[in-house]
């Protein structure tokens, strides 16, 4: 099992003496994140996004306009964080109420304080190889992957999802790693067997456990980025067979979060995998605060 805690922990404290030093050259790091609206999910999101920043030392600055904003007064809002030379990294809460341009509003932030990695520029910086952010789940894999030492160069390479936080850049830096990559979504054909040819199967798709024994080539490494909260309790009793915690947590709580790929499928036939949670989810964060140490050093 690939322990997303203890990549978090070492990314963390491998970012303290850098935070420490810029602080000592002249200001601890900042980062600014722009809330729009009450809604729950993201009010959680972001807390534990500017928790992390006062454990570490970054400033965090929340900013929560109204959920009516219209897109020139938010833009007007990123075009103040822009000049703020306090401001080392502008990261905008998604989803955006709907009255709200989010392609605007994304494109407005300065791309060397771009720390979700989102601004084309800096999708142009990842698919040339030059310096840059690049967006924080994956490149958090990819660091999960290197501290594991888990070999990429030359391998197949499966990736279920094509969206532009997830999958594509995946793709990209697999490839930049030498994987051989294959790319599904949708509309793939026969979607099982190419899965199969996967030694390393990454799955970010957003359907709980959909990725049954079928898909695993065994022996595999299996990424389950998937974060899905489900409540039904026949549903839960069928992905949780094996697991009676996890239905007690269902029973607890209410919900309870299981992963794109069918948990005993992927303990029984993946040589390396992570859980959901605590395999992929902690490593987004940590990626978050090494992009804004990274933003005020300058990007190298
Ligand atoms: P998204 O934007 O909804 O994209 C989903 C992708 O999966 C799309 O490319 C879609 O294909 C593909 N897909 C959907 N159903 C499929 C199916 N039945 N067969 C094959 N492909 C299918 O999702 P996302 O933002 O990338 O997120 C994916 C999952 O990762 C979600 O569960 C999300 O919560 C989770 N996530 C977790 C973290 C973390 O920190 N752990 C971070 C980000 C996201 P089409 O393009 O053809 O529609």
């Amino acid at each position: 099992m690939l322990d997303g805690n203890s990549v978090r922990d070492r990314i963390l404290s491998g970012l303290q003496p850098r935070v420490a030093a810029l602080a000592a050259a002249s200001r601890p790091p900042g980062l600014a994140v722009v809330l729009v609206g009450n809604d729950p999910g993201s009010q959680i999101y972001v807390r534990n996004k500017v928790k992390a920043c006062a454990e570490l030392g970054i400033v965090g600055h929340t900013l929560t306009p109204p959920a009516g904003i219209a897109t020139e007064e938010l833009l007007a809002v990123i075009d103040g964080l822009n000049r703020r030379p306090d401001i080392d990294g502008i990261l905008v809460q998604l989803p955006l109420p709907r009255q709200v341009d989010t392609r605007r509003v994304l494109l407005a932030v300065a791309p060397d304080k771009d720390v979700d990695g989102f601004h084309p520029m800096n999708v142009g910086n990842l698919v040339a190889g030059r310096p840059g952010p690049r967006p924080c789940t994956p490149a958090g894999i990819m660091e999960l992957l290197r501290q594991y030492q888990i070999p990429v160069a030359g391998k197949r390479a499966v990736i279920v999802g094509r969206s532009d936080i997830v999958g594509k850049p995946m793709a990209l830096l697999l490839l930049h790693a030498h994987a051989t990559v294959t790319v599904c979504h949708s509309r793939t054909v026969d979607l099982a067997s190419v899965c199969r040819e996967g030694e390393i199967l990454v799955a970010a798709m957003g359907r709980p456990a959909m990725l049954t024994a079928d898909y695993i080539r065994p022996g595999a490494v299996v990424i389950d980025v998937g974060m899905n909260r489900i409540t039904d309790r026949a549903e839960a009793e069928r992905i949780f067979r094996g697991s009676p915690d996890r239905l007690a947590t269902l029973e607890r709580k209410g919900s309870v979060l299981v992963g794109d790929v069918d948990p005993d499928a992927m303990r029984q036939k993946a040589a390396a995998y992570t859980p959901v949670p605590g395999g992929v989810g902690p490593l987004t964060i940590a990626m978050l605060m090494s992009n804004t140490v990274s933003a005020a050093e300058g990007w190298q």
